[in-house]
């Protein structure tokens, strides 16, 4: 099963999917970080985020994968919490719009899932930006999570513990999502079918609890279609 989870910076997708894969025992997949793996390797080797030519090269050569909690790894290393610091935060949607780095990562991400997939029961939840739109574009289920920038900016600055700062985290992210959805490859857009969740009024849990029955309808579905078992009609 392939579930994708779209949405602006801050939305509360990760948390959210993070959640969903572990309820579902699927494989959390979060391609924000790989993206963001990518930046910090070129900004370590002093590479210009615009050089769309060694981005990409970084990108083919990275040796990215992840570990059993879902975290990136950068050559078997872990890449938290240097994935996560201001300067990569600061570049990473201008690398992340070069598309032989996008090309490569998309592989990658496709590889990850067909693993995922292939064993019983299995598969991946995953997050980030153009997984119900380009990634997975037959995914089972598609989301796209939306939060007012006000609200988003104050998870994140208390995600950080830095209250103080939300206002400089509400212009950060919309500075992020401004370019990750106006760039040519790839750009953040809300697929037309996919569950739209406003998370302003609600908790984790609850935004988990209304991906988990999202699912059990999909499954009760096609148990239905397939005349499986839960089919009310089966064998008449
Ligand atoms: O999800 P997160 O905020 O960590 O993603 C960091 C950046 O990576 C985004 O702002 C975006 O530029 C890029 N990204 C992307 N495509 C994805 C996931 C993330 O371009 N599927």
């Amino acid at each position: 099963m392939i579930i994708a989870i779209d949405g602006p910076a801050a939305s509360g997708k990760s948390t959210a999917a993070r959640a969903l894969a572990s309820r579902l025992g699927l494989t959390f997949l979060d391609t924000g970080a790989m993206y963001r793996a990518v930046t910090l390797l070129a900004l370590d080797r002093g590479i210009d985020p615009g050089d769309e030519f060694a981005c990409t090269s970084v990108a083919e050569g990275a040796e990215l994968s992840f570990d059993e909690d879902g975290k990136v790894l950068i050559g078997g290393l872990a890449g938290e919490p240097m994935i996560r610091g201001p300067e990569v935060t600061r570049h990473v949607s201008q690398v992340s719009a070069i598309s032989g780095v996008r090309r490569a990562l998309v592989q990658l991400q496709r590889d990850i899932a067909a693993s995922a997939s292939s064993k019983d029961g299995g598969g991946v939840v995953a997050e980030g930006r153009d997984t119900t739109s380009v990634v997975f574009p037959d995914a089972d289920l598609k989301v796209f999570l939306v939060a007012s920038p006000g609200i988003r900016a104050r998870r994140r600055a208390d995600e950080e513990g830095r209250p103080d700062l939300a206002a400089e985290y509400e212009a950060d992210l919309a500075r992020r999502d401004e370019f990750d959805s106006s760039r040519t490859d790839s750009p953040l857009v809300e697929v037309p079918g996919a569950l739209r969740i406003e998370t302003d009024g609600l908790a984790p849990g609850e935004v988990v609890d209304r991906l988990v029955q999202a699912v059990a309808k999909l499954r009760a579905n096609r148990a239905g279609s397939t005349g499986g078992a839960g089919d009310p009609s089966a064998g008449r």
